[in-house]
């Protein structure tokens, strides 16, 4: 059971401020350069396969998109989108998708800054549009930068329909700013009042879409992460446009990377022994797994230690104030306010990280 990230293209039609669009197509193709054959075999021989469509925006391959629809077996399909060529793709390929991702980063405000003016609106044209198709599991992944408020961002976008809400923090991938100072006075605080919300709620037995809580207790009341809970080489793989086989999608520049690629197939990787020992010997461990394999790997080359130590204080941070509602959550489940399953989330289904 795998996750199966697939680039379908490498190039996209935003240039968001944290990403900077498409990648050189020398090192990510615009177009599928290897025989889809291959991956469909590979692909086939994981009986419980979750194939999800990555770019680049993966919506400019959509003839690709419909191909492995069509002849690949798959236990679940999904696409993370930027929300702005819905149109591409024909309704009924929409309505087998058993998730859809939308990048999206709050309100109007916040998105636009960085994604590009009228970028919100498109998102939420799309959000409605999907809905009123039938597509059910819409998730919000936004990424957080200092403009963020994250309680009012995320419970804005709960609000206007998604059914769940993922985030990442803008850091290590981009450039270093002050993140302990916004931490400690807007971001944390508001972590905490999102917790807070999930536990009233939780209290009137409705369970709401927040992953990064919902992840956090699934370690907890189920079982533990064995490495970065996004799965990275272990339990899911990033199959790049060349044929390249990934641990990790963010790295494709990386050798340390690559598993292998669609014509030899690939091997998966001992997470285990990649974590660095300060994550080894780490009381948050269980819940966080050392958070992410690309941070891990190249982390202090692009933040410097510093930067790697403030990250993980933010994390652990997260972690402990999520962890503080453990006991009254399972409280609330033997009192049978809440069912134990309804608790249970696994980010391979959905390719979440948990961890912001
Ligand atoms: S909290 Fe930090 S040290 Fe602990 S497992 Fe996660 S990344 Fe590693
Ligand atoms: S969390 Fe890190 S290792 Fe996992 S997919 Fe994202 S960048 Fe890669």
């Amino acid at each position: 059971m795998m996750l199966w990230l697939v680039f379908t293209t490498g190039a996209c039609n935003l240039r968001c401020s944290y990403c900077g669009g498409s990648f050189n197509p020398k090192v990510v193709p615009w177009r599928i350069n290897y025989n889809p054959v291959k991956l469909k075999e590979l692909i086939e021989k994981d009986n419980n396969a979750t194939v999800i469509f990555y770019g680049g925006e993966p919506l400019l391959n959509p003839r690709f998109i419909m191909w492995m629809m069509d002849n690949v077996k798959a236990s679940r399909w999904g696409i993370q989108t930027n929300g702005t060529l819905t149109e591409l793709l024909p309704n009924e390929y929409w309505r087998r998708m058993s998730v859809v991702l939308l990048s999206i980063d709050g309100r109007r405000e916040v998105t636009d800054a960085h994604r590009g003016f009228g970028a919100y609106d498109r998102v939420i044209k799309a959000l409605m549009r999907l809905k009123s198709i039938g597509v059910n599991r819409l998730i919000a992944r936004m990424a957080v930068t200092r403009l963020t408020d994250i309680y009012i961002d995320v419970t804005h976008l709960l609000n206007i329909g998604f059914n769940l809400v993922h985030w990442q923090l803008d850091v290590i991938w981009d450039g270093k700013w002050d993140v302990l100072t916004w931490a400690k006075s807007n971001y944390l605080p508001g972590v905490r009042k999102l917790v807070e919300l999930f536990l009233s709620n939780l209290r009137e037995g409705r369970v709401i879409g927040i992953v990064p809580i919902l992840g956090v207790l699934t370690a907890y009341l189920h079982k533990p992460y064995r490495g970065p809970p996004c799965g990275a080489g272990y339990r899911s793989i990033a199959i790049s446009t060349d044929g390249r086989i990934l641990s990790c999608p963010i790295a494709v520049h990386e050798n340390w990377a690559v598993l292998g690629n669609v014509n030899v197939g690939f091997n998966l990787i001992d997470i285990e022994s990649q974590l660095p020992e300060m994550c080894k010997t780490c009381e948050y461990r269980q819940y966080c797994g050392g958070r992410c394999l690309y941070a891990i790997k190249e982390g202090e080359e692009y933040w410097g230690l510093d930067g790697v130590l403030t990250v993980d204080y933010v994390t652990k941070e997260t972690i402990r104030t999520i962890l503080e509602i453990g006991p009254e959550v399972k409280e609330l489940v033997n009192k049978g306010v809440v069912k134990l399953s309804d608790l249970y989330y696994d980010p391979i289904l959905d390719s979440t990280e948990v961890i912001p």
